[in-house]
């Protein structure tokens, strides 16, 4: 399982309070002991690389699922973890990206849970070594790029000023956030900060003040965190000094540059799974293309037989933004989270097809 470069891992939140007490509520989703499988009713049984029960705790999640691809990163490979549902199924209370900044320990997300890890690991790793740390905290919404870290930068936002802005000198001016490739085939934007961190505490304080802007900025309507893609980068750059010969004096260094995504996807309730343009022209309903587009990129990644062929990253911005951390010698984990509500069942039953396409 270590070795995939995709897994899939669903997270079945437990039911509300709320959902509790209506009458007639209930839990449509059956367990197989000891396996990672479920029913959804009990006829439809889907397969996962993990399956987390309502019961089982962020910790758990963490160790289980998150940690293998820390290991990595520290190693100088890309990792992602994507949390994927429908809205209130559990994607930012797993990922750690809602606006409590101090949750107590057992609700601390993904997020949390990996910042405190890599502090940990690097304090222990040897002096050899030096890093820098470094984190991004983007938005995308409708196809549109916002920085969270510096809000009021959105790609689309027009430029209000005019005959001041001969005085004004060209280092304030906000670049719009742009997606680039370098030569070696490496994602870099431009026109989004970059703030370098070097405690748990700083990367932490970076998460709080993005997810406040996500949900009160420029774009922040209330539709807004469903509707958008939220992802936190945690840059690595590593610098290992190296003895070429054991009476060598010279030193040689050796670079790695790692990064890490978190992305809190948007709801995926908008989302018509089959025949998406004539559906789109039908009924009028605004598809996100990322959610789509991801679908079709980790799929073929999936799949064997396209190794070779073309891989659709082109498709949305979403996947560009991700492309040289999805495939390669990078690893995923999408987290499928689903209610287990039955009032629910249609999203779930959605959510379930989109992740087992996944594997
Ligand atoms: P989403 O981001 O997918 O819209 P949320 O993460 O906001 O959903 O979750 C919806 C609600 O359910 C929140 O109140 C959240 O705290 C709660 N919740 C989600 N998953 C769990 C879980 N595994 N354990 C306890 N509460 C959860
Ligand atoms: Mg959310």
């Amino acid at each position: 399982m270590e070795t995939t470069a995709v897994r899939v891992a669903l997270r079945i939140r437990p039911l509300s309070e709320k959902e509790q007490s209506l009458t007639g509520t209930s839990d449509c989703i059956n367990y197989v002991k000891d396996e990672p499988q479920i029913f959804l009713g009990n006829d439809r049984a889907f397969t996962f690389d993990h399956v987390f029960s309502p019961n089982d705790k962020q910790h758990h999640v963490f160790t289980t699922s998150v940690i293998s691809l820390l290991d990595r990163f520290l190693d100088g490979n890309n990792a992602t973890v994507l949390a994927y549902g429908q809205t209130g199924s559990g994607k930012t209370y797993s990922m750690g990206t809602g606006l409590e900044s101090f949750p107590d320990s057992e609700s601390q997300g993904i997020i949390q849970r990996f910042t405190n890890e890599l502090f940990e690991r690097l304090e222990h790793k040897k002096n050899d070594t030096t890093f820098q740390i470094y984190v991004s905290y983007l938005e995308l919404y409708n196809e549109d790029i916002v920085d969270l870290l510096c809000p009021g930068s959105s790609s689309t936002s027009s430029s209000t000023t005019t005959t001041t802005a001969t005085t004004s000198t060209k280092k304030d001016e906000t670049k719009q956030p742009a997606i680039r490739e370098d030569i070696h085939g490496q994602i870099y934007w431009t026109g989004v900060r970059e703030m370098p961190v070097s405690n748990k505490h700083e990367l932490l304080e970076y998460v709080r003040k993005g997810s406040l802007s996500r949900s009160t900025g420029s774009t922040g309507m209330n539709t807004s965190s469903s509707r958008s893609h939220a992802i936190l980068s945690v840059t690595l750059k590593q610098q290992i000094s190296e003895q070429c010969t054991m009476d060598d004096q010279q030193q040689s260094l050796k670079r790695l540059v790692s990064k890490f995504h978190f992305v809190d996807l948007a709801g995926s309730e908008r989302l018509k799974r089959t025949n998406a343009l004539g559906d789109r022209q039908k009924e009028g309903i605004s598809i996100n293309t990322g959610l789509l587009a991801l679908g079709n990129v980790i799929s073929a990644l999936g799949d064997e037989s396209r190794k070779s062929s073309h891989v659709p990253y082109r498709d949305s911005k979403l996947t560009r933004l991700l492309q040289d951390s999805l495939g390669g010698n990078s690893h995923t984990l999408m987290l499928a989270c689903v209610s287990p509500c039955a009032s629910d069942y249609m999203e779930t039953l959605n959510t379930l097809k989109y992740a087992n396409r996944a594997r």
